[in-house]
């Protein structure tokens, strides 16, 4: 049975590149590894943010929309983003957050997690994991590797009917149950990946059947992406969406990578994107994300494009 090993990336809103790029670049210590436009729509940035290489599991992408109204998070939406820190390293993080005016809480119940909101408002974790520390961090001048950012930990879906995610999570994606609570009259499933733990392998599909629908704006998740190994698994995986009554889109090239798109029932729209090219395609690893990226067919228009970014230092 086909199965995707982990997400990919995960693309929120945002409605000022620049400041996120201060905010997850300089504050929170990832890489932007590319600096590109929305395919879809080029008068606009995407930026996307990682680790040393941008390495599937540890991507966040912005689509910058400046008029965007902040989002209201409801269901049929990715509601919150947990990133992966190494064990001990939570207290600096709470101490390097309140430096930066960031307003920071320890999640209760648990002395390792600390939840804040990016400047636009989604809802952000560092949580510390084993595994962590076994992968190299990212450093910066301000972040050191006991304290760099080791990827996603879990993405958070918010979902009317917990059994149809589930079913997707299960039947189409391969992933397992592994743990549930209910609490205040919310339940909670967890999904994991299979294979062994690391970034981008959990999902938490919480069940609020009283939530309103999510409104897209700034600050929303717009996406999360699964992984596939290559073309033949994406097909693969796109057959057994079709088959749990999904319409996958067909695939499209994003130059570091091969999507396609199918909404679950819920209403979360999933990406199932392959691991290559990779974000190396085009730049080398001592100058990703340093300048303005254009697929082919959109380098005829780079000049009438860059003058219609706003600026982005
Ligand atoms: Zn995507």
């Amino acid at each position: 049975m086909p199965a995707s090993p982990g997400l990919h990336h995960v693309t929120a809103i945002c409605s000022d590149a620049q400041r996120s790029r201060d905010f997850y670049e300089r504050v929170l210590g990832l890489r932007l590894v590319k600096r590109t436009v929305n395919f879809d729509d080029p008068g606009t940035w995407h930026l996307y943010f990682g680790d040393e290489t941008g390495g599937p599991g540890s991507v966040l992408t912005f689509f910058e929309r400046p008029t965007a109204e902040p989002g209201k998070p409801g269901a049929g939406q990715a509601v919150a983003l947990s990133l992966a820190i190494p064990k001990g390293a939570a207290h600096g993080w709470v101490r390097r957050l309140t430096e930066e005016d960031v307003f920071v809480a320890i999640a209760p119940g648990a002395d390792d997690a600390v939840t804040f909101h990016d400047p636009d408002g989604l809802a952000l974790e560092l949580i510390e994991q084993d595994w962590a520390e076994t992968l190299p961090g990212y450093v910066t001048a301000f972040i050191g590797e006991e304290q760099a950012i080791r990827g996603l930990a879990v993405v958070t879906l918010l979902v009317d009917d917990c059994d149809a995610t589930a079913s997707v999570l299960e039947e189409a994606l391969g992933w397992r149950e592994c743990a549930r609570a209910s609490h205040g009259g919310f339940l909670r499933l967890r999904f994991a990946a299979p294979g062994e733990a690391g970034p981008g392998r959990l999902i938490d599909v919480l069940k609020a059947p009283e939530a309103p629908p999510a409104e897209e704006g700034a600050g929303s998740i717009h996406h999360i992406a699964f992984r596939a190994k290559d073309d033949a698994a994406q097909a693969a995986i796109g057959e057994t969406l079709r088959k749990a009554g999904l319409k996958p889109t067909e695939q499209r090239d994003r130059t570091y990578f091969r999507s396609i798109y199918a909404r679950e029932p819920s209403g979360v729209l999933f990406e199932v994107a392959t691991d290559g090219p990779g974000f190396l395609v085009d730049e080398a690893l001592e100058s990703l994300g340093a300048s303005l990226r254009l697929p082919e067919k959109l380098e005829a228009h780079r000049e009438k494009i860059e003058a219609a970014l706003p600026p982005l230092t």
